[in-house]
């Protein structure tokens, strides 16, 4: 007898469209998503999760939000995108990086003078975590294609939110860009986020960080920054290794909740996305 029931999560969300695949070792891996612009002028908000394949628990939460957005349908108040894995290679095999070893999140071409010793990312070896890779990977491409559509069909803000978890007590949303654009976002912009984190028990972090190839650094940069703001939504997982000592041995516990409280963290932070729907149609 089987009691305890998880939310079963597949690379294929099947009852959403494919964007795209990439294929390691012969096998194809489909990215899906689901993208609804009802008018131009409207607030979109964007939703991408998972780009480090690990972190079950940020997939999870996309798509249970996804499924919320997909129920409102036209009464929505916003456009909304959502790419719920953007990693499903690393989903599949429970690994940080992609079929070629690179850590999607070191990747961009963005690079820093005063990077993080190893953990800001290293081109030694893709045998070793946090590895840069050369050039641009096709997930990270496939994004950016993306966030370049919604720029160009839009006029409104758009806020996108790329989820992770692991680091932290709690959740933490990170403004992009924390080492040297602090002074250069639109603050009204970033409001939204604020208000989320404040409603939600969340830490707004603005802490310096020095990380060489950081993708929504590198897609913050890109966007039109006079209407668009972004930010990492960071599930903290480090509670429940401290309380749990002995889920320390499996590495996917870094990254993700005990299964018997899974549901209820999804259905939080599924919750504080839906704050940030009603922050951003009215953001002051
Ligand atoms: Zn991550």
């Amino acid at each position: 007898m089987n009691r305890r029931k998880s939310i079963k999560i597949k690379p294929s969300n099947k009852f959403l469209p494919i964007l795209c695949s990439v294929s390691y070792n012969k096998k194809k891996y489909q990215i899906h998503y689901y993208k609804h612009i009802k008018s131009p002028k409207k607030p979109t908000l964007v939703i991408t999760a998972n780009i480090h394949g690990i972190e079950k628990i940020s997939s999870l939460v996309a798509l249970d939000f996804c499924k919320k957005m997909v129920k409102l349908g036209q009464k929505s108040p916003v456009n909304f995108v959502c790419i719920p894995c953007l990693n499903p290679f690393g989903l599949a095999h429970k690994t940080r990086c992609n079929g070629n070893g690179v850590d999607l999140m070191r990747n961009s071409p963005l690079r820093t003078k005063k990077k993080t010793f190893f953990f800001g990312g290293q081109n030694w070896s893709n045998r070793l975590p946090y590895f840069q890779g050369e050039k641009l990977e096709k997930e990270n491409e496939i994004w950016l294609k993306l966030m370049k559509k919604i720029w160009k069909s839009t006029k409104g803000p758009v806020f996108h939110i790329d989820i992770h978890s692991g680091f932290g007590w709690k959740t933490s949303i990170w403004p992009p860009h924390t080492r040297s654009f602090k002074t250069k976002r639109n603050k009204q912009l970033f409001l939204p986020f604020k208000k989320m984190a404040a409603q939600n028990g969340m830490k707004y972090s603005d802490i310096p960080y020095n990380i060489s190839g950081d993708m929504l650094d590198h897609l913050y940069e890109l966007s039109p920054r006079n209407r668009a703001a972004a930010a990492t939504m960071e599930i903290g997982t480090w509670k429940w290794i401290y309380t749990m000592p002995w889920r320390i041995g499996l590495a996917s516990n870094w990254f993700n909740p005990p299964e018997k409280i899974l549901k209820k963290v999804v259905r939080e932070h599924s919750k504080a996305l839906m704050t940030l729907v009603n922050q951003s149609h009215k953001p002051n």
